[in-house]
């Protein structure tokens, strides 16, 4: 018998997975290892999305009748080893698109050839892979609205049939660690497939409206199964056509959204430096407070942990902490309120919502905080500075998502919940004052871009 391999990274599933269906498809007896290698570097990251992942591979071992097979050493190593077990020539994986997982597969690649296993890529973990969509000129986009018309007359394949392969595990698989209890969100393709039904079947209808409305909470949450590839985008996509949606505006804002997941990693594969440092280098003489700075880092610290005394960015920093995910919406709100009211460097910001998103995604994170803080793609002019209170009043009309995240607010009613000083009552519960005044910050900020812009 020889096993073909197909090592899942983001791509934790058995559906319209090009890789795995290859790697069945050229096994001469249909018989597919899935091995996953728990990488130190990627699980150290966030304790959350380890967690998360965990519950994802218990899941697709559940799938797999427990044939998955667990690899602990890192890959370069572990690989080599188990295609010598299995006998196996080729190692199937969906392309890989951030700067780490290139870089690791170049290395992987190498120490693969060595003992003459080819590592062998089918499928990425978007709709169309990033790069491909390219201008007349052959160049990247580096704006969103061209890029999304040419990506979807780019158009990409219907979802690949799933396998009908023989799963083994490798006789030298390591044990799966226990994922811990988390009862927020289900994990695996099957809870991926349920929620994006019940999305359809509920929360489309009025999906291109309501989007922008925390208290409504009516978006899909798909980011966080999209995260570890428990679905692939094509499919949704494909449904959306399967279900003669294809064109009706909320489905049509949808597809917009998740376009944007596609050109952000199309950005960071052209310019894959962008991770951490401006795309742009329209501010680089912007002056940034200096985070170790003890007051700044105080204020810091206020943001990180909802205390800043402004309802909408406490509420999605809260959020944030106690779900490990967040609104939209609040997500530029209280990036905006980071760099523009404190004047902090926008990777400060982004490094910490990667530690608790379920979503954290370096494109989707590192670009949507460079959007907001004006040195990325599309970026929203700099001097736009939110303004929180009336960006709450105006996506969270009632209050209502103030007073789920911020208990000593409860008290308010409507709308009053984004104004505690102006209520007599406003402070009795123990809510903290404001640590700045906003119309001071916004001074502070415009003087600063005019100053980098000479
Ligand atoms: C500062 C900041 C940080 C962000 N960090 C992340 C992140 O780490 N991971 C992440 O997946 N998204 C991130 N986003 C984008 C967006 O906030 C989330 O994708 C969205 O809130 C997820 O909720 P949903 O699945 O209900 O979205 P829906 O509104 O249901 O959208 C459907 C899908 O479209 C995609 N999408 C929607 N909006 C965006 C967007 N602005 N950029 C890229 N893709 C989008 C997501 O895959 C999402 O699941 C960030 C946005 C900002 C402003």
């Amino acid at each position: 018998m020889t096993a073909s391999v197909a090592w899942l990274r983001r791509d934790l599933r058995l559906a319209d997975h090009p890789a795995l269906l290859t790697a069945a498809q050229e096994s001469p007896d249909e018989t597919v290892c899935v091995a996953v290698v728990l990488d130190p570097a990627l699980l150290q990251q966030s304790d959350r999305r380890a967690s998360r992942y965990l519950a994802s591979l218990a899941a697709l071992d559940a799938e797999l009748g427990g044939a998955l097979t667990v690899l602990h050493d890192p890959p370069e190593v572990a690989l080599p080893r188990l295609c010598a077990e299995l006998g196996a020539t080729t190692v199937h994986i969906s392309r890989e698109t951030t700067p780490y997982g290139r870089a690791r597969d170049a290395r992987v690649g190498k120490s693969l050839a060595q003992a003459g296993v080819s590592l062998r890529a089918a499928g990425t973990p978007y709709a169309i892979g990033p790069g491909s969509v390219l201008t007349g000129g052959g160049t990247a986009y580096k704006v969103f609205t061209p890029f999304s018309r040419a990506w979807r007359e780019f158009g990409w394949p219907r979802p690949a049939p799933t396998p009908q392969a023989r799963f083994i595990r490798a006789d030298s698989s390591g044990a799966l660690p226990a994922p811990p209890d988390d009862a927020t969100y289900e994990a695996g393709e099957r809870a991926a497939r349920r929620r994006w039904t019940e999305f359809l079947d509920n929360d489309l209808a009025g999906y291109a409206t309501d989007r922008d409305r925390p208290d409504l909470d009516t978006t899909s949450r798909m980011s966080i199964p999209l995260k570890y590839g428990e679905i692939h985008p094509r499919t949704m996509l494909a449904d959306l056509v399967d279900r003669g949606l294809w064109g009706d505006a909320d489905a049509d804002k949808l597809v917009t959204e998740l376009c944007w997941r596609e050109f952000y990693a199309d950005v960071l594969w052209h310019r894959p430096d962008s991770a951490w440092s401006d795309w742009s280098t329209a501010l680089s003489d912007m002056t940034y407070a200096d985070p170790t700075h003890p007051e700044v880092a105080a204020d810091i610290e206020a943001w990180r942990a909802g205390r800043t005394g402004f309802p909408i960015v406490d509420a999605g920093m809260r959020q944030l902490a106690h779900e490990g995910w967040m609104h939209n919406r609040v997500r530029m709100i209280t990036a905006s309120f980071l760099v523009k009211d404190l004047h902090v460097w926008w990777p400060v910001g982004a490094r910490h919502f990667l530690e608790h998103l379920l979503d954290g995604d370096i494109a989707s994170n590192n670009h949507g905080w460079q959007w907001v803080a004006g040195t990325g793609t599309d970026a929203s002019p700099y001097f736009r500075v939110f303004n929180p209170v009336s960006q709450g009043r105006r996506h969270d009309p009632q209050g209502e998502y103030v007073r789920r995240w911020v208990p000593e607010l409860a008290h308010l009613r409507g709308a009053a919940a984004h104004e505690p000083w102006k209520a007599a009552d406003g402070y009795a519960h123990g809510y903290p004052e404001r640590i700045l005044d906003h119309a001071e910050a916004r001074l502070e900020a415009l003087a600063r871009y005019e100053a980098a812009r000479g």
